[in-house]
This record gives C-alpha cells, structure tokens and sequence, in this order.
C-alpha cells in the first residue's frame, strides 16, 4: 500500500492529512507517551465554556462555575460521608490500578459530578426554579432537570470528538499490519463520536428553544418521589434501545434519523429523594414505552431496576459510601461490570440495555409516589 502513495496524496488512513505528515515511516515514529495522552483526556473533559443560548438575553459571567450535574447542589450531602461520596473516576491511573475496569473511589463532593459549561450567570439565572425552589415536578422543573444532562451531553461528546487526532496517532512506532487494524477500529470510533456531536447538537438546539421559549407543552416527564433521598444520585442522557423488559424499542446502530433520548435524574429536594426520566414529546415513540415498562415495575423491585439504569447508561453517578460498602459483593461486582460496558474513554459506547431483571439484590426504596407529567 504504502509504495502506490504518493508523498502529497491524502493519507490511506482517512485522516485528510497528506501522507507525509500523517503514516509515512510511522512505525519508526516515537509512540505517544502515556502521560500525554492521559493529560489531552484530562483537558478534553475540562475546557471551560457557557453552554447557554446566545439568544439569552444575559451576559455571560467571565467566570465558568464550577456547576454540580447532580442537580441541587446540596443533594450529595444528603448521603456523604465527611463530605465524600463514591464515584467513578475515568482515569488511566484507575484502570491500570484495577486491571483495566474503573472502580469506584472516595471522592470529595466539590469535585465529584460538576462540569464547567455554564458561566455563572447563565448557571444561577437558568437553573433558579430547580436550585432554588424545593422540587414539585413543575413541567418548567423537569425540563431544567433534562435541560442541564443534555447540555453535560453535548459537552462530553464534544469532548470525545476533540480526543480524533490523539485516537489516529495510537499506531505509531506499530508495524504496518497493526497500524490498518487500529486505524480501522479508529474509523469506526470516529463514525460512533460524529454522530454523538451530531445527535446531542439537534437537541441542544431544541433544549435551546424551548429554554428560550418557556413554552414546556412538550415536555415529558416521569417522577418517582423516595421518602429520602436515593443512595446513588446522577444524571445524563441516553437512547432507550430496550425496555425493562427485553423489548426492542429502537435501534441506534441503524443510524436512521436521530435517536429518542430520555434523561434521567436521580437526586434529593427537600428531604425527599426523586427519580425523574424526561423527554420531549418527539421521543414519546421509544420514551413512553420505555417508561411504562418502568411504571409496570412494581414499589418493591424498583430500586435495584433504577441501579440497573443508573450504571447501564450514565457513567455519572455517585455513591452514599456506607450503602456501597455494605452491597453484597455480588452486587457490587454486577454494577461495576455494567459500569464498564458504559464507560470507556476513547468512545464512550454503550453497549446493548440489558434493563431486564437480574439476580441484582439491594433493600427496598421507600417509593411515595410515581406520577407522569405532560402525558
Ligand atoms: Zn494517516
Ligand atoms: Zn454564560
């Protein structure tokens, strides 16, 4: 291959780079270092920037908050433990600790689940009505709730699309063999994170929209109210591919169109705990039918079915640390594994739902209440 190529040509690995500045003599090119690469994660998952529409008529702060994605900031100190809960660090360091998994580490409240895409401004006047006013499950409420999980989304997945150049230079110092299998799997990866950037723009832009408009009609929501507050909180966005049940809702690696994504929050508003999936009602094809299958759960096996979401599908969650350290070891290895098929550092792929029941064993929540909202 490499003597059909002409110097100037594109390169054969897709980069768009010309081949002498991309794969030529790469195999007697200096590996990337390891602290390198761990030092370009860390500042693809730290950038400092607002997320809030220019269409908002403040100014943005110089400052970038330091903003909690647990929602109501005081919520993980309902269940720390001198001021740490558990958490999962995606790190080299932790996975070379632990064999290649991540592993759940004490983490001080300050640093665990906050991400720096909001000005503080923009980050006290949008999220007011939920971090300011106890939470009632006002359509306004549930859609701040998916509006800031959809905004870390969008910012990580920007994050993972920034890692390209770094992900196309893991060949180098490999032969040329190795070098058209890593390249491939990198293609791959670089195909699954477009689509991540593309998928959370569009509805970015409709969050945008409706954040500007104040017109939540078409917000979805599903509420689970806890007598207090749940021992794993956290939030993020996914594409609901199977209920509860094993049924096939839709199937992203189709690529058709953009995926339906639900959000869920799990976190604690005066004295309570809640639970809240939400979507808008354009999703309502694979979002309804996910969520009734949740409803059809009944009070005492909701619990380890919420974990089974929580560790299937969002990689931000966090801990209370006696609850976690009195788990069954078997439980704890379950959420780990599935923790590790949610989490991975170059590509974040999440693979299959998996929600259906398993041997998982947790006490019972004390469930108050379920109700829908918009629906
Ligand atoms: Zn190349
Ligand atoms: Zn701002």
């Amino acid at each position: 291959m490499s003597n059909k190529i002409g110097r100037n040509d594109p390169c054969w690995c897709g980069s768009g780079i010309k081949y002498k500045k991309c794969h030529l003599g790469r195999h007697e090119q200096e590996p990337i270092k390891r602290y390198e690469a761990a030092k370009e994660l860390r500042q693809a998952f730290s950038r400092e920037t607002c997320s809030a529409p220019s269409a908002k008529t403040h100014v943005c702060s110089k400052k970038i908050a330091r903003a909690h994605t647990v929602p109501r900031s005081s919520s993980l100190q309902t269940i720390a433990r001198d001021g740490h809960v558990y958490g999962f660090i995606p790190s080299f360091e932790n996975l070379d600790r632990n064999q290649g998994r991540l592993v759940p580490e004490l983490i001080g409240i300050n640093r665990a689940s906050t991400f720096t895409g909001f000005c503080t401004v923009h980050d006290d006047a949008i999220f007011a009505p939920i971090e300011k006013t106890d939470f009632v499950g006002t359509a306004e409420q549930c859609f701040l709730l998916a509006y800031r999980a959809q905004a870390r989304e969008y910012y990580t997945k920007h994050g993972m699309a920034s890692l390209s150049g770094l992900r196309r230079q893991i060949d180098k110092g490999r032969p040329l063999n190795q070098q058209l299998e890593i390249q491939s799997f990198v293609n791959a990866l670089e195909i699954g994170a477009n689509a991540g950037v593309r998928d959370s723009k569009i509805y970015k832009m409709k969050f945008d929209e409706i954040l500007c408009s104040s017109d939540f009609r078409d917000v979805r929501a599903y509420i689970i109210a806890l007598q207090g507050p749940p021992p794993v909180m956290g939030s993020g966005g996914f594409f609901p591919e199977e209920d509860f049940q094993g049924v096939k809702l839709q199937d992203v690696a189709m690529h058709k169109g953009t995926p339906d994504v639900v959000t869920v929050s799990s976190f604690a508003s005066g004295g309570h705990g809640y639970v809240v999936l939400s979507w808008l009602q354009q999703c309502d094809g694979s979002c309804l039918p996910f969520v009734r299958s949740l409803h059809n759960i009944p009070d005492e096996d909701l619990a380890p079915a919420i974990l089974r979401l929580l560790f299937q599908h969002i990689e931000n969650v966090f801990m209370m640390p006696d609850w976690w350290e009195e788990l069954p070891d078997a439980t704890r290895r379950s959420l780990i594994d599935r923790m590790a098929c949610a989490v991975d550092l170059f590509t974040d792929r999440r693979d299959g739902a998996m929600l259906t029941k398993d041997g998982l064993q947790c006490e019972p929540w004390g469930v108050m209440g379920r109700r829908f909202v918009g629906c």
